[in-house]
């Protein structure tokens, strides 16, 4: 493989500009050219790239976001779009790519990879750590970090007026940003789908909190939580039930995604990428890269997408066991 190219894709996440980074450079020290595709697969149908070298990836290691910028790419869901991405790279001359995303991400490399002769390697890059295949996915860390830093914030507040303030943090289908920061942040309770407590016991333990001389109290509810209630209706929920409590909600949204990448993101972007990179000058194809107990892995699309990636539900019970 004389050229490899690389782009980012689906939802951004901080620790994206590192994995680049991480890809050119491997690329430069295994003297193999290296091409970056701007807006994900919409830029490889569209042949909208730049040819990246050690010195194009000087001072972003530190940056927040993607300079690649990401997309979703409808056209590339149909086989025409992605036949006009595969003639594409046949013209540059790229015969192999790193792509950094999410499952959807992933999904579509798993169909082109079949369509086409052309090796394909996924590198995890989601804030919503949603992926079988890892551990952890590039750029979880650092949202929660954020997540954290801004419970902090409200906690003080929520203090000072002995209010309860419900926090809606992101993660999709999966409560892992919910639950880690909840713990992390000494939240009362935290709702997550993948765990449907039930609102009676919401309202038992709010009062519970409440007797015990509590001063202020946080829910984190993740968005894809299963009460079937979104977190401005469980604020209206539990006034109506509990008069008592002066209830506010906070959505964290977007600046979720942003900010510099944490320690912990910018060396796993590291390591996944120079994998990623060695994996397909060995010959290996459609798989996807990730963490496992500390040591990088690679796995096949189905296994990294499997359902199923469970969530700990041991944190669950600490929460409970500290939240008293
Ligand atoms: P993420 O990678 O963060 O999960 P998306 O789900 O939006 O984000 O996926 C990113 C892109 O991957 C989509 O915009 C689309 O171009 C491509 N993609 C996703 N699913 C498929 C699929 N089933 N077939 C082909 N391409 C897909």
């Amino acid at each position: 493989i004389r050229t490899i190219g690389v782009m980012t894709s689906g939802g951004d996440a901080p620790g994206m500009n590192a994995a680049i980074r991480a890809v050119a450079r491997a690329c430069a020290y295994y003297n193999v050219k290296c091409i970056g595709f701007y807006r994900g697969y919409q830029g490889m149908i569209e042949g909208d790239y730049t040819v990246m070298n050690a010195r194009s990836v000087r001072n972003i290691i530190s940056r927040g976001g993607t300079i690649l910028k990401s997309a979703r790419s409808v056209d590339f869901k149909t086989p025409e779009g992605r036949k006009k991405a595969a003639d594409q790279l046949k013209e540059i001359g790229v015969e192999a790519m790193v792509l950094i995303g999410g499952d959807g991400t992933f999904r579509g490399g798993q169909i082109f990879s079949e369509e086409y002769d052309i090796p394909v390697i996924g590198v995890p890059g989601t804030i919503d750590n949603d992926i079988a295949g890892t551990n952890y996915t590039i750029g979880y860390d650092t949202a929660l970090n954020t997540v954290i830093s801004a419970i902090d914030k409200i906690r003080d507040t929520a203090s000072s007026h002995n209010r309860l303030f419900f926090v809606e943090v992101m993660g999709r289908d999966a409560g892992f940003i919910a639950l880690n920061s909840g713990v992390g942040a000494g939240a009362e309770e935290i709702l997550i789908p993948e765990e449907d407590l039930g609102l009676d016991r919401l309202l038992e333990s709010l009062k519970r909190s409440k007797r015990s001389g509590k001063s202020s109290s946080i829910v984190v509810v993740s968005e894809g939580d299963k009460t079937g209630k979104n977190v401005y209706e469980l604020a209206d929920y539990v006034t109506e039930n509990l008069p008592d409590y002066e209830v506010r909600v906070t959505v964290l949204g977007h600046m979720q995604r942003g900010g510099s990448p944490s320690c912990f993101d910018r060396t796993l972007a590291s390591r996944l990428c120079v994998k990623a990179v060695e994996l397909l000058l060995d010959g290996e194809k459609n798989v996807m890269v990730g963490i496992i107990n500390n040591e990088i892995t690679a796995t096949s699309f189905d296994d990294g997408l499997r359902e199923g990636h469970e969530i700990n539900k041991e944190l669950l019970r600490i929460s409970d066991i500290l939240s008293t």
